[in-house]
């Protein structure tokens, strides 16, 4: 006997956008360091996973090279609370994975 296939499966269900008030087809798998908040309890390592549509994606990247910006700025180029660098995009968005 083979495994039933999940709900969304059966449904063929694609997954939505996790952006905010966004309904599109999620494309990508991104996942982000919580900068300076990655302590969170129900952080995964540090990061958050997010499922984005390309539009999503590009904000994602826009404020994450913001964020940058202003780390420069302060001369503050590490997460607070585990202390890697944030000095380079995939500092924060360390993995973007085409769904
Ligand atoms: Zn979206
Ligand atoms: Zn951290």
């Amino acid at each position: 006997m083979t495994q039933p296939a999940t709900v969304l499966e059966l449904l063929d269900f694609p997954p939505g956008c996790d952006g905010d008030n966004c309904c599109e087809r999620a494309r990508v798998k991104c996942t982000i360091h919580l900068v300076d908040d990655c302590d969170h309890p129900e952080a995964v390592s540090g990061d958050e996973v997010v499922l984005l549509c390309q539009p999503c994606l590009a904000r994602v990247l826009g404020q994450a090279q913001k964020f940058l910006r202003h780390t420069r700025k302060w001369r503050r180029q590490h997460c607070r609370v585990c202390f890697s660098p944030m000095v380079i995009l995939s500092d924060i968005v360390r993995e973007v994975e085409p769904l």
